[in-house]
């Protein structure tokens, strides 16, 4: 089979996803793509839990290095990094063709009267003269680089007076950006461009990935304020498409997150050392409430399980294996409330070690595990409650 035949059998087996005549999708289908993105860089506590309090030390000291490797989750990583890109180019995307397609349409290579720059082009838009580019008999679609240079030179463009009253596609992006002015930023641009860049890497050789510092510096401190601001500014279409940003206990994800402020250059400062533990471990925390909460679909939420039809009560199951894990496990030694979803589901367990910093003597180590909502946490973050994210402790001390 050649790639022809190959490429018509899987348009004749395709099904739209996204919104038609009679269906529109809630929340857009781009959302998917930060949904995707964000369990992906959540998940990333999970995976580096053991070495965690190491990690949250910055780099100012010898771990710094040692752990370079050893933190990078390469997987997560890659998704996050690909998710967030496809999301924004997506939501760009989608706001140029709300005010017209041709503004991502790829220009046609051979045609008599290329515009030579965005003005141009919207001004061969309107007059009827633009000649779009086909393939397969449908106007193709440009890469995110393009898009943002369109995207960027209509902004631009829309803040001239005359310009805008002489077109009005600039007029009508002009009015589309009113609720989007927040993009107009060299930073979110900046911002848009490193994850193209990181992006193209990423498919195109995949040899080198950003350490988790600089992750977790990329996506809470330049990628989720712009990500509050979409949503903000999209909260018609959003609807419980988002739901896991917001633990069943009411932790507000977002709003934790954007309450952590820091410079790259802070994790090497010796003398910051304690601000940049806090701030690390506390992404940490955030990371693992969403995490476990996404793992607590919309039907579970009200009891229902997702794809047991017949199973009633997942709730009282988890209770019961809270129990049974407490009644047989030697290591569990207590049940209590969980800072995700707040069932009684949440089983304390603690072994001795021994301790290496002062052998031979041996100390106890505990950590916590949620079997409703899989929330799961390691000493060495310590306590929710330190970061406010609890009532109650969930660790013994000295944890908190
Ligand atoms: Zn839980």
């Amino acid at each position: 089979m050649n790639f022809e035949q190959l490429k018509a059998l899987a348009l004749s087996n395709e099904i739209r996803v996204s919104d038609t005549e009679d269906y529109f999708r809630t929340p857009p289908v781009y959302y998917d793509s930060l949904t995707h993105a964000l369990q992906a860089f959540f998940s990333t506590y999970l995976t580096n839990n053991s070495s965690y309090n190491y990690y949250a030390q910055g780099l100012s000291n010898k771990h710094g290095d040692i752990h370079k490797r050893d933190s990078l989750d390469e997987d997560n990583t890659m998704f996050t990094l690909i998710g967030f890109e496809r999301f924004f180019e997506l939501f760009i995307k989608d706001l140029l063709r709300t005010v017209n397609a041709n503004l991502i349409a790829y220009v046609e290579p051979n045609a008599k009267n290329k515009p030579s720059n965005t003005l141009d082009l919207v001004k061969q838009i309107q007059d009827g003269t633009f000649t779009a580019r086909l393939f397969d008999g449908k106007v193709g679609s440009i890469p995110f680089k393009i898009t943002l240079k369109r995207f960027y030179d209509m902004i631009s463009l829309s803040k001239d007076d005359v310009t805008c009253s002489n077109n009005e596609i600039v007029r009508k992006f002009k009015e589309e950006l009113r609720i989007h002015s927040y993009l107009d930023s060299p930073e979110y641009l900046a911002t848009f461009q490193l994850l193209n860049w990181y992006r193209d890497k990423i498919l195109h050789s995949g040899n080198d990935l950003p350490t988790m510092w600089f992750l977790d510096y990329l996506v809470t401190q330049k990628i989720m304020p712009i990500i509050i601001q979409i949503i903000e500014s999209q909260k018609d279409k959003v609807g419980k498409g988002l739901f896991y940003l917001e633990t069943l206990t009411k932790i507000n994800l977002l709003e934790k997150f954007s309450q952590i402020k820091y410079e790259f250059e802070d994790l090497f400062r010796p003398n910051q050392i304690q601000d940049v533990l806090f701030n690390l471990l506390y992404i940490g925390h955030l990371k693992e409430l969403g995490r476990a909460t996404y793992t607590l679909k919309l039907p579970m939420r009200e009891n229902r399980p997702t794809y047991e039809y017949a199973y009633r009560d997942p709730r009282q199951r988890a209770r019961r294996f809270a129990e049974t894990e407490k009644d047989n496990c030697a290591e569990a030694i207590s049940i209590s409330s969980c800072p995700c979803c707040a069932e009684a589901t949440l089983v304390l367990y603690r072994i001795e070690a021994l301790d290496y910093g002062n052998l031979p003597n041996y100390r106890n180590i505990h950590w916590v595990k949620c079997y409703y909502c899989d929330y799961y946490l390691w000493y060495n973050l310590y306590d929710p409650s330190v970061f406010n994210l609890s009532k109650d402790m969930v660790l013994p001390p000295p944890y908190s």
